[in-house]
């Protein structure tokens, strides 16, 4: 008994340490605009004749993240597939112990799953916003509907929205990878931060860009270097209530999202919504951009 309750307190206390340390978690948000080698639009969706090779670019690209994060000692990798459709990134050529988010709509929007468990967050393969004159593909969300996005009457490219969310939670974006004019731009909001440039852009659809086992490599090493100094790195912070204006290029979507008591109509391509925190306003934005009357299951 007492032998059995000795040897039980023994392996209590070897087991403790390890069980007590908390896991080192790292968030990698992957979208495919500014991914190495991407620069049409052939390449960013099913129907195209690259992009089969466009989505083994972004996986590589998001393997390159993951194995930087390691380097400085993360445990715990959650990636969201954050483009198009969300089913992108080639899954089974992941580490076992990834988790992949996937798929539309999410509450948290290409950083659902993010809370305050983690200790840094990594965005891949991004682009520059809508209203930016520079960057290939440079929109921000939809670039069919949307011509800009203010969080609290500030302009934000999709970078600084998901900087605010990861913010809201405590957790600063410690690496980005994209054209040269995201990486600038995103880093208006992150401070900053390493940056892997992986391609200069040169109009809407043309940049030059590195190979893609180049830009994997400078990802690898400045996602290593960015989680390492994430002490450096400060949260952005986007204090509630968050007022968020989104304008149409159309404006049927603002007439009748103004129906709703809680939008305030601001002109004819515009709305005014206002949450608590900037979670109620990616909420409030996910709703906007998927809602359809025509929904099926
Ligand atoms: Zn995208």
């Amino acid at each position: 008994m007492r032998l059995a309750l000795f040897s039980a307190l023994v392996s209590a206390s070897l087991a403790s340490p390890a069980r007590a340390q908390r896991p080192f978690k790292v968030y990698i948000s992957v979208d495919m605009e500014g991914v190495g080698g991407v620069v049409s639009n052939e390449q960013l969706g099913p129907a195209g004749f690259e992009y089969s090779r466009a989505r083994q670019f972004m996986t590589d690209e998001a393997l390159a993240a993951i194995q930087g994060a390691r380097e400085a000692g993360a445990t715990e990798i959650l990636v969201s597939d954050s483009h198009g459709n969300g089913q992108n990134l080639l899954i089974d050529l992941f580490p076992a112990d990834v988790t992949i988010i996937r798929s539309w709509p999410r509450p948290l929007m290409m950083m659902e799953g993010v809370d305050s468990t983690f200790s840094a967050a990594v965005f891949i393969g991004y682009h520059s916003g809508t209203s930016n004159v520079s960057g290939v593909r440079a929109h921000t969300m939809s670039s069919a509907t949307l011509t800009g996005v203010k969080l609290n009457g500030v302009e934000v490219p999709e970078g600084g929205l998901n900087a605010a969310i990861a913010g809201h939670f405590g957790v600063p974006v410690v690496a980005i990878s994209g054209d040269d004019a995201a990486v600038a731009e995103v880093s208006k909001f992150t401070g900053p931060v390493p940056g892997a440039v992986v391609k200069r852009a040169i109009s809407f659809h043309s940049a030059a860009t590195m190979t893609p086992k180049a830009a994997q490599d400078l990802i690898r090493a400045r996602v290593k270097a960015g989680v390492e100094q994430r002490a450096s790195a400060k949260p952005y912070v986007v204090r509630g209530p968050v007022t968020v204006e989104m304008s149409f290029k159309h404006y049927r979507q603002a007439e009748l999202l103004a129906y709703l008591p809680m939008v305030t109509r601001l002109n004819a391509h515009t709305i005014r919504f206002t949450g608590k925190d900037i979670v109620e306003v990616s909420r409030f934005i996910e709703f906007v951009n998927s809602y359809s009357p025509d929904i099926t299951p």
